[in-house]
């Protein structure tokens, strides 16, 4: 292993990525880049627990959410991209640690609970939906990363983790269940116990101003967005207030965006004060102000973005994964064999042929 500690994070391909990922995690991830060993991860398998009629889709974002990446400052040659059906230690990985979490445990994730309603899902899901909170379990650990950049949604799903790497370690360690968490691995366990880290905005709100910005709620600003697009966008930002000089409320959605996209405390704070006080100031007008802001955050990822367009670029994406996919699966390889072994496991040593 490197000397750096690890990070391992990642999106599903179920669309392209927005302002709500910039500011929860990506963000993060690029600040990051250089003091860590970065595994970064397109949850591919997981996107069919709920689109399993739509394979091209997830083809085609699995090859955008790459091109948004390094659109993003997610250098390729400083970090290792992840596509999550191509590493078989992962679902193997998560049939041990499914043995490990109780049933009821999995099922109480208020994640869990909030994607079913605002996906819709009734009570048609798959079994395979409450599976992939295991999965990222696996995800997580299989790389024995310390850190994971996430926005707040998926706190919860970091808690499990972090519980089934406690269990793993107590029960096939022989680690003490009183070892402190930072603890765990000088005391003899495979997993460290990782930490969440959330981003500068916990979770940002959609352009619906209700609901937190989502790929699957048709409420998102992508990376994409033209500055048309983003001035279109915020443009239909409901805020209620009717006329220029009636105090505003600076916790609406609108001023959600202004703190995370203007990066000017002096005029954040200016805008505040004019707007509760009612002095003359209209929400178009701070809606475009947002908007040039945004586009400026977005201009340098076009032009990072420009050489892979199109089919070339698929092209070079596809190239790169190949690459990646090698380092990834030496490493979760690597964890798989200690995994085994300290599960007495151990009939027989393995090596991947990827081609
Ligand atoms: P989906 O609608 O398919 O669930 P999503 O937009 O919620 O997609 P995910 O792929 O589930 O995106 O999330 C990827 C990462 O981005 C996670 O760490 C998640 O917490 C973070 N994230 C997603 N949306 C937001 C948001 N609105 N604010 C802050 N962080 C976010
Ligand atoms: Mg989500």
């Amino acid at each position: 292993m490197s000397e750096k500690p690890r990070i391992l994070t990642g999106d599903t391909p179920t669309g392209q990525l927005h302002l709500g990922h910039w500011v929860g995690s990506l963000e993060n991830r690029v600040a990051l880049i250089d003091d860590y060993e970065c595994f970064f991860l397109i949850a591919n398998m997981h996107a069919f627990t709920t689109r399993a009629d739509q394979p091209e889709g997830i083809r085609r974002s699995t090859l955008d959410i790459v091109k948004d990446w390094i659109a993003c400052g997610m250098d390729p040659e400083k970090s290792t991209f992840v596509v999550q059906t191509e590493i078989p230690g992962i679902a193997e990985l998560t049939w041990y640690l499914a043995m490990l979490l109780p049933f009821n445990r999995v099922m109480r994730n208020p994640t869990l609970k909030s994607e079913l309603e605002d996906k819709g899902l009734g009570d048609n899901y798959s079994f395979g939906f409450p599976m992939y909170s295991v999965g990222q379990c696996a995800d997580i650990l299989v790389f024995r990363p310390e850190l994971v950049p996430v926005g707040e949604d998926q706190l919860a799903h970091i808690e499990p983790c972090r519980e089934v790497a406690r269990r793993f370690n107590q029960l096939y360690c022989k680690v003490d269940p009183h070892t402190e968490d930072d603890e765990y691995v000088k005391a003899g366990g495979l997993f460290p116990i990782p930490e969440g880290k959330v981003g500068r905005v916990a979770r940002l709100i959609g352009t619906d101003g209700k609901h937190k910005m989502s790929k699957s709620l048709n409420n998102a600003i992508f990376l994409t967005d033209t500055f048309k697009q983003i001035k279109k966008k915020l443009g239909g930002l409901y805020t209620g207030r009717q006329t220029m000089d009636e105090p505003g409320d600076i916790n609406n959605a609108l001023f959600q965006y202004v703190r995370a996209f203007i990066r000017d405390e002096e005029r954040v704070k200016e805008l505040e004060e004019a707007y509760s006080k009612g002095d003359n100031i209209g929400d178009g007008h701070i809606k475009v102000e947002v908007a040039e802001h945004i586009d400026r955050l977005l201009e340098p990822m076009r032009a990072r973005r420009a050489p892979y367009e199109g089919e070339q670029g698929d092209a070079k994406v596809l190239e790169i994964l190949r690459e990646h996919t090698r380092k990834a699966n030496a490493a979760a390889e690597e964890t798989l064999q200690l995994a085994k072994e300290a599960m007495g496991l151990d009939f027989g040593k393995r090596s991947l042929l990827f081609e």
